[in-house]
């Protein structure tokens, strides 16, 4: 059994929600923004607005309190690189390496891109974390109560 084959068990063994093998592979599933066990659901509905559950399999999103804090490493990541390039293309195009002009440029150019930042930091952050801790077995009290709750609303009022 090669290391691929090992990975598919493991993930077969850890996967008690019977959710069939995703046919999206992982890196197109997140390019696509999409959820991380069925690579189906969207993780997000609007341009900032978050499907909590993923629509798909119920999966949650956000497993605590201030669970995204840690989208904001993976966005101080990307923010950081993206700055740099647009900031050098700016400075090669205009011959122009340390001014408050270039500078100005390179931010007016970064602006728009902050709801792309924000979007995948969470994606990334919401991937590490899964791929790190795929299953429920040490949720949190805030991931047990969503849980519950979840499972309330899907039993509905009896
Ligand atoms: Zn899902």
């Amino acid at each position: 059994m090669n290391f691929g084959e090992c990975a598919q068990r493991v993930r077969e063994m850890v996967n008690l929600h019977g959710t069939p093998t995703p046919k999206r592979g992982i890196w197109a599933a997140l390019i696509r923004q999409r959820c991380p066990r069925c690579r189906e659901g969207k993780i997000f509905r609007g341009l900032v607005t978050m499907n909590d559950p993923c629509p798909v399999c119920g999966l949650l999103f956000q497993r605590e309190e201030g669970y995204f804090l840690g989208a904001m490493y993976v966005s101080y990541f990307f923010s950081s690189g993206i700055y740099l390039v647009l900031h050098a293309l700016w400075s090669i195009l205009r011959d122009d390496w340390f001014s408050y002009a270039t500078m100005f440029r390179a931010m007016a150019t970064f602006l728009p891109l902050v709801p792309l930042i924000f979007r995948y930091s969470r994606v990334v952050w919401i991937y590490l974390d899964r791929d790190a801790c795929p299953t429920d077995f040490s949720a949190g009290p805030y991931e047990k109560m969503r849980l519950r709750q979840l499972q309330q609303n899907t039993e509905g009022p009896n």
